[in-house]
């Protein structure tokens, strides 16, 4: 599944690419995706209005139209979005193309489906839509350990899944999870309330650092963005724990342990996270 650095990836190098571009057309396959195509809104909000800003919010990507409107699209497990010539034939797993007035389209592919596509009309508050009630994002001023401590005040959960609960902090999935947690030196396991107000300094501190790097080794691919078909999960990561079970730590050459917590496979070193 795509994790924030892919779509902030996927954001900059739709950056570069959309805004002031005006929407000829819109073309939508039958096949279901995981909400159903709006396409009256589509037709409504979207054809005919020009390109303003795209940005990213957790893991959606918010293209914001010249009336105010928004296209929500969020990549689900396998969804990939590129920019293609407007002559390129129809792939397998294409769902949606918005034909643009530079002659080009963009193209939204997603083998599994689970990916979708949104409107957001004009003049509607995001309380009503499935952006509200999202905690920060890691690199706004809102994530410090304060907040952090507050949420943790009195609660028994282990660390790992408090970090990938989205009202905490958004966009932290499975890897990264893992990835902050080993930067911190903290064991998944550790309940959230026994943290000290330094170690979720270190948790704010380890999440940037992990997920700017991550952003980094991506932001290289942004140049392959408009000829490539989409790849979502495009760059090689260099990860410390996640599937590196059985290996030596990196840094005390102790195995990596591989557990299960709330289903999901959880790397971490024994020895370096306490
Ligand atoms: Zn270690």
């Amino acid at each position: 599944m795509p994790e924030l650095p892919s779509v902030e990836v996927i954001c900059r190098g739709l950056q570069q690419h959309l805004p002031g571009l005006r929407v000829l057309q819109i073309t939508t396959g039958s096949k279901k995706l995981r909400l159903p195509m709006p396409r009256k809104d589509l037709a409504a909000y979207i054809r005919g209005a020009r390109i303003k800003a795209v940005d990213r919010r957790a893991k959606f990507l918010l293209i914001t139209m010249d009336n105010g409107a928004q296209l929500i699209i969020h990549l689900g497990m396998t969804g990939r979005l590129g920019i293609f010539p407007k002559d390129c034939p129809k792939a397998k797993h294409d769902h949606f193309h918005l034909h643009l007035d530079n002659s080009t389209q963009l193209i939204f592919n997603d083998i599994r489906r689970f990916g979708f596509i949104q409107v957001h009309p004009p003049g509607l508050d995001f309380c009503h839509t499935m952006l509200a009630n999202l905690g920060p994002e890691p690199f706004g001023q809102d994530f410090t350990p304060q907040h952090l401590q507050k949420m943790a005040a009195g609660k028994n959960r282990p660390l790992k899944n408090f970090l990938m609960d989205n009202r905490v902090v958004v966009g932290i999935g499975n890897i990264y999870a893992c990835e902050i947690l080993f930067h911190a030196g903290l064991n998944p396991n550790k309940r959230v309330c026994s943290l000290t107000k330094k170690q979720w300094t270190e948790i704010v501190k380890s999440s940037r650092y992990v997920l700017e790097k991550a952003i980094k080794s991506g932001g290289t691919t942004i140049s392959d963005f408009v000829n490539e078909s989409g790849k979502s999960g495009y760059f090689q990561l260099e990860l410390q724990t996640y599937g590196r079970q059985g290996k030596p730590c990196g840094c005390c050459a102790t195995p990596i342990n591989k557990i299960t917590m709330g289903g999901r496979s959880t790397f971490f070193c024994p020895k370096c996270q306490k």
